[in-house]
């Protein structure tokens, strides 16, 4: 009999991989399946980003690089931070990574262990508790409610940190409700993490480009006060539509660089050179992709929102960030999961439910619209169908 270690009985994984295996197995099926299950841009990558990654291969860019990541990478990050949050950051601080999901897995795995507390969002990217529990830390869901906008609560935050709590994680804009924190908030929670020094914070700013409604993105790397023991993760995924590049990137503080850069020359010794190469063109190049990308799931959220908001027992916030909405279904009498599986396998609509993203998830779904407005108009006419022809609702 193989023995592992326990961590393997505790770890998770993401579902919506789970449904995305499913919707192609039934859409080779014959079956017509809308996806708006997994989170990712329906956008080509531009094409200027395709290329640099072609003329990097052409050019001989096909060995190792160094583990932190190509220099000139390295500080085209940190201008880039410069422009979008006003603030000075060293390259040498900067880790170039592959994909955003591999700053939490590091950071998770530099502070969690039995005996120690991490606080992460629930609902949120599953991934956060998956790890904590690998970790045999314990995990502490802060609570993100809908009557708060799905914003966090620096109040609720700030209460549940103990002398136990080594790491706290944080999501603005927010995978899977779309909420975004507003600066008050945020500012508040800074001023009480003065009290905790010892806590660590990971901010998972992966969506940080898009924003709706005039509402701002704040970066946790505007407050000089955690510098030292702020890990900012970011990527290339969802901004430039590369979620198939695995090109990521964090900053860490000096006290956590070199474990990160050693972990990283343990795990992967370097990202892709070639990815590289065109994370680079995206960051220097134009950025009028992004902004029609953004200025496109902006038009879709409108779509959802409303055509969520005309079927009999749902109600669906406007979601401020990311492109993800995140109705309230407990009105159509459906459980979340019940309701996400029988969509997908007698609707032809992949959507998540609400359990998988935390404890805090019944009574909601997510949807994606990172897809078409005409398949997202589709989509809702088979949810409101479905709903009308199995109601369970009194
Ligand atoms: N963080 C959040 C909140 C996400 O939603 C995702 C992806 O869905 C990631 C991180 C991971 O991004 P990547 O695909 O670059 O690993």
């Amino acid at each position: 009999m193989l023995q592992t270690i326990a961590g393997f009985d505790r770890i998770g994984e993401e579902n919506a991989f789970a449904v995305l295996a499913r919707a192609t197995e039934l859409a080779i099926a014959g079956q017509d399946i809308i996806n708006l299950g997994i989170g990712q841009p329906d956008f080509k990558t531009p094409e200027h980003i395709v290329e640099a990654a072609i003329k990097a291969l052409r050019d001989g860019h096909h060995g190792y690089t160094p583990a932190t990541g190509i220099a000139p990478l390295r500080e085209a990050v940190s201008a880039d931070l410069l422009k979008r949050h006003g603030v000075e950051t060293d390259p040498d601080q900067v880790l170039i990574v592959p994909g955003g999901k591999v700053t939490m897995f590091m950071a998770i795995l530099m502070f969690g262990e039995l005996g120690a507390d991490i606080l992460y969002p629930d609902p949120g990217f599953p991934i956060y508790r998956s790890m904590i529990e690998f970790t045999g830390a314990r995990p502490v869901p802060v609570p993100i409610r809908e009557e708060n906008d799905f914003a966090f609560s620096a109040e609720e935050t700030l209460a549940l940190i103990t002398d136990k709590t080594r790491l706290l994680i944080l999501n603005s804009p927010a995978n899977p409700t779309g909420g975004v924190t507003p600066r008050a908030e945020i500012e508040k929670l800074v001023a009480g993490l003065q009290n905790h020094p010892g806590v660590a914070v990971m901010s998972d700013e992966i969506y940080s480009q898009m924003t709706y409604d005039g509402m701002e993105h704040v970066s946790l790397l505007e407050f000089e006060s955690l510098r030292d023991r702020l890990i900012l993760l970011d990527g290339w995924s969802k901004t430039y539509a590369m979620t198939g590049w695995r090109m990521g990137f964090s900053l860490w503080p000096d006290a956590l660089f070199n474990k990160a850069r050693k972990l990283a020359v343990n795990a992967w010794s370097c990202v892709n050179a070639p990815a590289q190469y065109a994370g680079l063109a995206a960051l220097t190049g134009p950025q009028d992709d992004v902004a029609s990308m953004v200025a496109e799931f902006d038009a879709r959220r409108q779509v959802i929102v409303d055509g969520l908001n005309a079927i009999d027992g749902i109600s669906c916030r406007s979601p401020r960030g990311a492109f993800y909405a995140y109705p309230n279904i407990t009105g159509t009498g459906w459980k979340s999961k019940q309701l996400a599986s029988a969509l997908l396998e007698e609707a032809g609509v992949a959507t998540i439910g609400g359990p998988d993203f935390g404890t805090l998830g019944e009574g909601y779904i997510r949807l994606s619209y990172a897809n078409s407005t005409e398949n997202i108009k589709t989509a809702l006419n088979r949810v409101k169908h479905f709903l009308n022809d199995n109601s369970k609702s009194k």
